[in-house]
């Protein structure tokens, strides 16, 4: 069953469980902390400018987005974590949500880890990544902002990422850049192998 990335609609944002969608569609969760450019990356996959919103105040987005992609299967848009000046009720309520979506059995199909090319891993980043494992949904890492790192450093960057968060020779890591489009078709391939 082919899926046309290029045809995508927003449909809700949940806050809390009622409102989480559980309709038998496939759902490809996104994850990452504040600003690594997770919308970006979302934008540049369903080919939209601003369908997910680049450069939403950090820490403001304590909700889950859902995109649905030719009507077939849902972009899920995880809250970004990790930013700095966020409250702490803020921050629980960010717990509380991943605590839940994530206990709401079944309903990752594929977990799509972002995070920044130029850095090693954040400790949020590596918890982010056992919800992921602890669910037992395949995971896919993307190595995002790769632009902004010289071609000498790639082969250790993406190295230290796997390091860090204990990923096996099996485990995929996308190298990608929103900004230019890099690793985008390399991506799509693989969430439709996932999804197709
Ligand atoms: P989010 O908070 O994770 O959703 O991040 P955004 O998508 O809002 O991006 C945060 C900032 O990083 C914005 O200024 C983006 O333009 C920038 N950005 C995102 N992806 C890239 C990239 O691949 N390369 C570069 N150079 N900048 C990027």
């Amino acid at each position: 069953m082919p899926i046309n990335f290029n045809k995508a609609e927003f449909v809700l944002s949940a806050a809390s469980p009622e409102q989480f969608i559980r309709d038998g569609r496939k759902q490809i969760a996104f994850a990452g902390r504040s600003n690594v450019g997770k919308s970006s990356v979302i934008n540049r996959l369903l080919n939209r400018k601003n369908l997910a919103h680049v450069g939403a105040s950090p820490g403001k987005t304590t909700q889950i987005n859902y995109f649905l992609i030719d009507e077939k299967l849902y972009l899920v848009d995880l809250p970004g974590y990790g930013y700095a000046k966020v409250s702490k009720s803020e921050r629980d309520r960010w717990g509380k949500l991943m605590e839940n979506y994530f206990q709401s059995s079944g309903l990752i199909d594929l977990g799509v880890l972002i995070v920044d090319a130029r850095h090693k891993p954040t400790a949020d980043d590596v918890t982010m990544c056992d919800f992921f494992r602890t669910d037992g949904c395949p995971m896919l890492v993307v190595a995002n902002k790769l632009d902004k790192l010289k071609r000498s450093e790639l082969e250790h960057n993406l190295a230290l990422i796997r390091e860090t968060l204990d990923m096996d020779e099996t485990e995929i890591l996308v190298p990608f850049s929103a900004e230019k489009g890099d690793g985008k078709e390399q991506l799509l391939g693989h969430i439709k192998a996932f999804c197709e």
